[in-house]
């Protein structure tokens, strides 16, 4: 067997075509508005990015960019300036944020409305209750990947590998959501090779490059990889072995091109989400 590799830059291209169109459509200009602090050079990429993705799709995007050495009050208050602009629909905070100050509470201080991130706890509680929510992009990326692709969610055995807040736990809530039975194993799960030799649906977001062997995969299950890990000779590896899972599973995503072009995609789109639903609301 081998298996269909899963087009993420194709269907992610599709996806910011429907955006845009939907864009052209409104008559206004969504505001996205992305708050870098400090000048960490994979921050300033990604930031850069993402602005570029959102004016291509009609959207109006600006970066704020303040120092590192930012007071945790000088912040709060320039996220409370961009709370009260009405032509601001969407706030993201790139992270990570300066050791100095308390991420948790500059992510509590956007408008749950305004949260294109969903990474407030409103949101995320919403997502966890099942309620209409701003969902984090990167699992929201994932679950438009495995429709794009056809694969049957509702009753499959899925595996989530990570609970963190911006992947994991997210992931598990939209995944069973979606009807599937899910796992979430970590870095406490005992025997996580038979765990993930369980799953139909494998979704690995543990930060560890190439941890999750071609013998961990069930044959036949598909194999969402995205993990995003730079090696020492500067290449970048998922966190599955590729060519080992290749000949394993029934599709599989690549690192890079897979989850990764999906996570500015759904960005652009939660920014349209969260437009329409606070001018038309
Ligand atoms: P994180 O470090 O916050 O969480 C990692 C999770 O994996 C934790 O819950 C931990 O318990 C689990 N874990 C770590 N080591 C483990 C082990 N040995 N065995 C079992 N579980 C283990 O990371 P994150 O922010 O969730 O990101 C995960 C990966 O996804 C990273 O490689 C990151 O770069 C990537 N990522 C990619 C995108 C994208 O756009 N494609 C977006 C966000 C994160």
């Amino acid at each position: 067997m081998t298996a269909r590799v899963i087009d993420g830059k194709a269907i992610a291209a599709a996806l910011r075509a429907r955006v845009a169109e939907r864009v052209a459509a409104l008559g206004y200009r969504p505001g996205l508005t992305v708050v870098q602090v400090g000048d960490d050079p994979a921050s300033a990429v990604y930031v850069r990015s993402k602005d570029r993705a959102a004016n291509a799709a009609g959207i109006c995007a600006n970066t704020i960019r303040l120092p590192a050495d930012i007071t945790q009050l000088a912040l709060l208050a320039a996220i409370e300036g961009l709370n009260a602009d009405p032509a601001v629909d969407g706030i993201l905070v790139q992270l990570p944020l300066p050791s100095s100050i308390d991420t948790a509470a500059v992510i509590e201080a956007v408008d749950p409305a305004k949260d294109v991130d969903g990474f407030h706890p409103v949101n995320a509680g919403r997502l966890a209750a099942g309620h209409p929510a701003l969902v984090p992009c990167t699992p929201l990326g994932v679950m438009k990947l495995l429709e794009a692709t056809g694969i049957t969610i509702a009753g499959a055995r899925a595996l989530v590998l990570g609970r963190s807040g911006i992947v994991g736990r997210p992931m598990a809530a939209l995944l069973l959501a979606a009807n599937a039975t899910v796992t979430v194993a970590h870095s406490r799960t005992r025997d996580l090779p038979a765990e993930c030799r369980r799953a139909d649906l494998l979704v690995a977001a543990a930060g560890r490059p190439e941890m999750v062997r071609g013998d961990w995969i069930a044959p036949g299950a598909t194999v969402i990889d995205v993990g995003i890990n730079r090696l020492p000779d500067g290449r970048l590896a998922g966190d599955v072995a590729y060519q080992e899972a290749v000949p394993r599973a029934d599709a599989i995503t690549p690192v890079p091109g897979g989850v990764g072009p999906m996570t500015i995609a759904c960005l652009l789109e939660n920014t349209l989400v969260a437009a329409i639903a606070r001018r038309c609301g």
